[in-house]
């Protein structure tokens, strides 16, 4: 059970706090880091968001105000001396807030942690959520909603609204409940409207983003049991159509759409590494797979990053640990 009013009395009590989300952000992380931000900023609290990554272009319009910074070495010396609270939401582990991690675990202060991630690192002074939420927009939903703490208006709602929606899938993926049905109804009577917020995330990608999943599909391969489909870009295909890493996003769910097929691995070549996504129907437990490579998630999406490793040495590799999944 969630101390929901601990949490609370954290927020209350202290006064400066520094927030940040995951490496590639998506509109969960964003959502939720936004709307933990506009909460503080109503309680007169200082806080900064301070992220790895640049936000994808498709998800700017969550941050339409520019609050978000992100991370520059020296711009941003002082933060990690400047707040009492250090807020991770969306992520479990401090390896997933990239260059932040060194900023992060010499941290002075109190270390909070808000996810709904498995495996969460032994690192937090305090962790709220839990893997039975959609979300971690759906955890600051109940939080709010438990502790008063904030009233939901049309700007809180417009955040958790995008976390939720795109985390459950468009509210298809086993996590989605009455109750996030019931969230995603008063979220929508604050006057979010479901259809330009899904219009925004997933109808105004680049035309190069297109014509990079079409050769992404024409990569697609089964392995030898029929059970696991797999599909590779390589950077030059990005280069090539003019686009980035945000644009692969979701690429790998195609490979879960054959007929038979359990589990669907993504291989995308970074300029020193290579990331890989993995996804799985049913109980297989992708994120023990994705640990078997230094990675993690969800036991039905995780994902892993390996640096400075070749693409073409890795595929069989995960391949054959997959194959013992099935
Ligand atoms: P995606 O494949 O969409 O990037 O990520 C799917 C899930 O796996 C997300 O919930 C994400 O948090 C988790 N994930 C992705 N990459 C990594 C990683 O490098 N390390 C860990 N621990 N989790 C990851
Ligand atoms: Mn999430």
């Amino acid at each position: 059970m969630n101390d929901f009013n601990l949490l609370k009395k954290i927020v209350e009590e202290n006064n400066s706090f520094l927030l940040s989300t995951h490496i590639n952000p998506d509109a969960d992380a964003l959502g939720s880091v936004l709307a933990m931000h506009n909460i503080l900023q109503k309680l007169r609290k200082k806080v900064r968001i301070v992220n790895h990554s640049s936000t994808p272009y498709n998800l700017e319009f969550l941050d339409k105000d520019g609050i978000i910074e992100k991370y520059d070495e020296r711009m941003h010396a002082d933060i990690f001396n400047e707040a009492n609270v250090f807020m991770l939401l969306d992520l479990n582990q401090a390896s997933r807030i990239g260059k932040m991690e060194k900023g992060f675990r010499d941290f002075k202060g109190m270390k909070v942690c808000i996810d709904h991630h498995q495996d969460n690192e032994n690192t937090f002074d305090y962790v709220f959520g839990g893997t039975e939420y959609t979300s971690t927009c759906e955890i600051l939903f109940d939080f709010i909603k438990e502790t008063k703490i904030a009233v939901i208006d049309y700007g809180i709602a417009y955040q958790l609204y995008a976390g939720i929606m795109t985390d459950t899938g468009s509210f298809r993926f086993e996590r989605t409940s009455p109750h996030t049905h019931k969230i995603a109804a008063e979220l929508l009577e604050t006057g979010v409207d479901p259809t330009d917020i899904y219009d925004k995330i997933y109808n105004q990608f680049k035309f190069g983003r297109i014509k990079l999943l079409g050769e992404a599909l024409s990569t697609i391969k089964l392995d030898s049991t029929g059970r696991i489909a797999y599909m590779i870009v390589k950077h030059d295909a990005l280069e090539k159509n003019k686009t980035n890493e945000a644009d692969v996003d979701g690429f790998v769910n195609y490979c879960l759409t054959i007929q038979e097929v359990l589990i669907g691995i993504f291989f995308y070549e970074l300029k020193d590494g290579i990331k890989i996504s993995f996804r799985s129907k049913g109980d297989i437990p992708v994120n023990k797979l994705a640990g078997e490579f230094n990675g993690g998630g969800h036991i039905n999406a995780s994902g892993a990053r390996l640096d400075n490793t070749a693409i073409d040495e890795v595929i069989d590799k995960v391949i054959t640990a997959a194959q013992r999944y099935i």
